[in-house]
This record gives structure tokens, C-alpha cells and sequence, in this order.
């Protein structure tokens, strides 16, 4: 049996050097867990540009089509800010998303205890938080048609429309359901079906695929309530389904229960490939981040924890996701800070690369 295999796309500003941490950690598992992974490495975005024109090269994105999982870094800058909207950095991500098809995106919003204090909310309302929002990616009110800006007698009117098949919830809820099924077997499916058409097919349709998954608990809750809920009382849920208006603001706001944008990964899944596994694609949900870029101060444990993703979703590891996640914890626990996650009272903050030394090391 071959190795599985990972296309590494660092990209932009701080990607290249969060993505070097994750090359030792995958290095790591090869020599002393002996799972070795056919690692290759490619251009994306500006860094792609620079080099060939375009934020993706053709022959980029075959390889993303042909590998176990693609894991990205960011891309972007201020560099590329005046260039033509058809190659900035931005479409080579988004040419990624549409081509490998990813419909589900997955954002887990989890709180380290060592890092309470830096949630908006009191710190036994998070403390141990760890929740996953499942966002429909391609569909919905950003890509229904009609829309435009028309005139409308005298005036003009904006127009987008929401619109989901069956098909298209069908495969998200069931990317959700799976999920449920490797988490704690709980999921709350959240729409608008008191007044819209698209919620109300949205609950008929989660709930006939929730008959595929009987362990599964199902429950249904009106997305502003959910946005209510999640602030109130965010522990009481596991995973969450929504669509992609929904899911784009929850998700957002689930991130923000945790803190720093550099600790909070991602995963992009889409359609089954031929060995049964979703094609898939991992990142950090923060950007370049153009303000630190090479002053080699990057938190990497994003970029970390959107590998560990990869383990368990891609590569069937969860246990050694587990493995990664607890040093990740660990090493917090006992007081390693990048320079975002320093508090008031100051203290010394590690670089990217001891930041990683010490995860390898725990
Ligand atoms: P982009 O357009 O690429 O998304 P952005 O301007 O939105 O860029 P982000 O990269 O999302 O910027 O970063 C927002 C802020 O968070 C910046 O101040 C950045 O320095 C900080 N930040 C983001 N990621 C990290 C990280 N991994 N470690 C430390 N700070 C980070
Ligand atoms: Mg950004």
C-alpha cells in the first residue's frame, strides 16, 4: 500500500513560516511513529504569482486533485493588493475550493483552559469548550440566482436569492452526521424554517438523512436563537449544520469564544474520491497576516491544529491527532506564549520556531 499523500501549499507572509513547524511534526511522525507520508510541496497565491503569473498553476491543481489532502498556509498581501482581480492571491484559493468541489467546511471552536482568560466571554462559560461548526460552502444566498442590482421603478433594488436543492443539503448533513458519528453523537441543525422556504426544506431534508444515523441525537433550533445559545451557553452543543449565510456568521462568532485568531484551524471537505475518503483540503483561519510576516514571531499552532485535522479526518490518525492536540495543550498549559497569546502582565514570548521546539519536545 503507498503512503497517503499531502500537498503542502505554504503561500503568502506568515504561511511559509507557520508550515515549517508542521513540516517537523510531520517529519516527526515519520521517523518515530513510522508513518511516513508522501509529502509534496507547490506554489499558491502570491508567492504562485511571482513565480508563473497565476495564483495557481494548472499543474497545482492537478496535483490537488490527485493527493489524500491538500494542506494550505495563507495567502496574500499587501504586495499584491493593485494586481488585476483575475490573479490575485485570494482566487487561487478560491479556484482550489470550486475545482476540489469542498461543500463542507468545517471550523471547530475549542478552548484551551490555559487560554480561558482570553475569551470575550467569563471564563467558566468556555473553559473546556470544544464545539464544531459544519457550514454548507458552495450554495446558498452568495452564489443563488437571480441576483443583481436591477432598477425597480424609480429606484434600485439589490436582489440575492437563497436557494438550496435537496442534493446540496443532503451532502452537507451527511458530512455532519459522519462527523457526529467520530465526536460525542450530538447535532443541532440550525436554519430559519419559521420564514424561509430554503429552512424549511433545510430541517426535512437534515432530518430524513438523520434516519441514515439513529445514534446520532438531532435536534433543530432557529438560527438566531442558535447565535443567542452559542454566546449564552455555547457548551451545550457538539456539532452544529448550518447553511452558509448562517454558517459564515456562527462560525465567526464560535471563533471568537476562544481568543486568537492563531489558534483556530480549519477543514474543507468535498465529494468521496476513489478510496471512499472526502477529498480535503486544511488551513489556519487566519490570513498572512502582513503585519509579523518574517519577523519569525507567527503563532504556528493553528496551522498545527488544522494538520491534526488532517490526521483524523484524511488519514484515519486520530489518535495520534490526539497525540499532537495534547502536546499542543501541554505545552500551553505549562506557560509557552507566542507573542499573540501574551496577556497584560507581559512575560517572555517564544519565537515561531521555539513555539515548535517545545510542542516536539512535549
Ligand atoms: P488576510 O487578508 O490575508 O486575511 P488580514 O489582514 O485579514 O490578512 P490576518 O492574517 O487574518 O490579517 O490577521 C489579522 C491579525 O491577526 C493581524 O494583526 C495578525 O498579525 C494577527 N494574526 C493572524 N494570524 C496570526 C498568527 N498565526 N500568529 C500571530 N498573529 C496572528
Ligand atoms: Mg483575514
Amino acid at each position: 500500500m503507498s503512503n497517503p499523500s499531502l500537498l503542502i501549499l505554504p503561500g503568502d507572509g506568515i504561511g511559509p513560516e507557520v508550515m515549517d513547524q508542521v513540516v517537523r511534526v510531520i517529519d516527526w511522525f515519520g521517523a518515530k511513529r513510522d508513518m511516513p507520508f508522501d509529502v509534496s510541496t507547490d506554489l499558491v497565491g502570491g508567492a504562485a504569482y511571482d513565480a508563473h503569473g497565476t495564483p495557481l498553476h494548472d499543474d497545482t491543481m492537478a496535483k490537488a486533485l490527485q493527493v489524500d489532502a491538500v494542506l494550505l498556509g495563507a495567502v496574500g498581501g499587501p504586495k499584491y493588493d493593485d494586481l488585476d482581480f483575475s490573479v490575485k492571491p485570494e482566487r487561487g484559493l478560491l479556484r482550489l475550493r470550486k475545482e476540489m468541489d469542498l461543500f463542507s467546511n468545517l471550523r471547530p471552536a475549542q478552548c484551551f483552559d490555559a487560554l480561558a482568560d482570553f475569551s470575550s466571554l467569563k471564563k467558566d462559560i468556555v473553559a473546556g469548550l470544544d464545539i464544531m461548526i459544519v457550514r454548507e460552502l458552495t450554495s446558498g444566498v452568495y452564489f443563488g440566482e437571480p441576483r443583481g442590482i436591477f432598477e425597480e421603478g424609480n429606484e434600485r433594488v439589490g436582489i440575492n436569492t437563497q436557494r438550496y436543492t435537496e442534493g446540496e443539503i443532503e451532502r452537507a448533513a451527511r458530512s455532519a452526521f459522519d462527523l457526529a458519528m467520530k465526536r460525542s453523537k450530538k447535532l443541532c441543525s440550525m436554519e430559519k424554517a419559521n420564514v424561509m422556504e430554503s429552512g424549511i426544506l433545510w430541517r426535512e431534508v437534515v432530518t430524513r438523512v438523520g434516519q441514515d444515523y439513529p445514534e446520532v441525537e438531532l435536534s433543530h433550533m432557529y438560527a438566531d436563537n442558535g447565535a443567542m445559545q452559542l454566546v449564552r451557553a455555547p457548551k451545550q452543543f457538539d456539532v452544529i449544520v448550518t447553511d452558509n449565510l448562517f454558517g459564515d456568521i456562527l462560525s465567526d462568532c464560535a471563533a471568537m469564544l476562544t481568543g486568537s485568531l492563531g489558534m483556530l484551524p480549519s477543514a474543507s471537505l468535498g465529494a468521496p474520491m476513489e478510496n471512499g475518503r472526502a477529498r480535503a483540503m486544511y488551513e489556519p483561519v487566519h490570513g498572512s497576516a502582513p503585519d509579523i510576516a518574517g519577523q519569525g514571531k507567527a503563532n504556528p499552532i493553528a496551522c498545527m491544529l488544522s494538520f491534526a485535522m488532517a490526521l483524523r479526518y484524511s488519514f484515519d490518525h486520530g489518535d495520534e491527532a490526539t497525540r499532537l492536540e495534547n502536546a499542543i495543550e501541554k505545552v500551553l498549559a505549562d506557560g509557552a506564549r507566542t507573542a499573540d497569546l501574551m496577556g497584560p502582565e507581559g512575560g517572555t514570548a517564544l519565537s515561531t520556531t521555539e513555539m515548535g521546539d517545545v510542542i516536539l519536545a512535549a
